[in-house]
């Protein structure tokens, strides 16, 4: 675990949780965010379809290819990356909106991104997702019901890669029964923030 900052110096902390698409990244955030209410989430921005259900600026800022190109060329985003034919990024502005006013944050993003997070914000703390099978992925991104069959296979191909990196990660949690992975996850934000 980090150490905590010396008392006084208020430091709120930034956490990325990464691992491959279907390993159930966003269900267990939800769950930590129960856990740690003060633990704010950064929402990202996509120029992907928004699935049903999911709503601007709630679940994602949707943005087009052309609004997501020129917050590129402005320096914009903390990171970006491309995944599945669809670009994906985290605003600095988005993250500042929280971390500035003292909340922890939390961010949901895949491996290349977390790299380059690695990059920008080396304080960031780190956590990777592990499926306990590549089989339990595959499962998952059928049962999800959000993507058709080709889409499956592309992330479980983009899968096969990320799992490899899990090494590269200061954590690594399994997503093999929920309550605890959720209980790891806790332990790990609850070491950085201290009481
Ligand atoms: P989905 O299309 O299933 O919502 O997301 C696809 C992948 O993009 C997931 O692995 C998700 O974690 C990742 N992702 C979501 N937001 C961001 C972001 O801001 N930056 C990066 N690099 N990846 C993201």
């Amino acid at each position: 675990a980090a150490a905590r900052p010396p008392a006084g110096t208020a430091r709120p902390g930034v956490f990325v949780i990464t691992g491959p698409s279907g390993v159930g990244k966003g269900t267990l955030i939800r769950l930590l965010r129960e856990r740690v209410p003060e633990l704010a989430l950064s929402v990202s921005a996509t120029t992907r379809q928004a699935r049903p259900g999911e709503t601007q600026g709630e679940h994602y800022h949707f943005l087009s290819d052309e609004e997501f190109a020129r917050h590129v060329a402005a320096g914009d985003f903390v990171e970006w990356a491309e995944y599945s034919g669809r670009r994906y990024g985290t605003l600095r502005e988005e993250l500042e909106r929280h971390t500035s006013g003292g909340r922890p944050v939390v961010l949901e993003i895949e491996l290349q991104g977390a790299r380059q997070v690695r990059e920008t914000l080396p304080d960031a703390v780190q956590i990777f997702i592990r499926p306990p099978t590549e089989d339990a992925l595959r499962d998952r991104l059928i049962g999800r019901g959000t993507d058709d069959a080709e889409q499956i296979e592309r992330r479980l191909e983009v899968a096969q890669d990320e799992l490899a990196a899990a090494g590269e990660f200061q954590h690594v949690v399994v997503n093999d029964r929920l309550d605890e992975a959720v209980d790891a996850l806790a332990a790990i934000v609850r070491g950085t923030l201290g009481p």
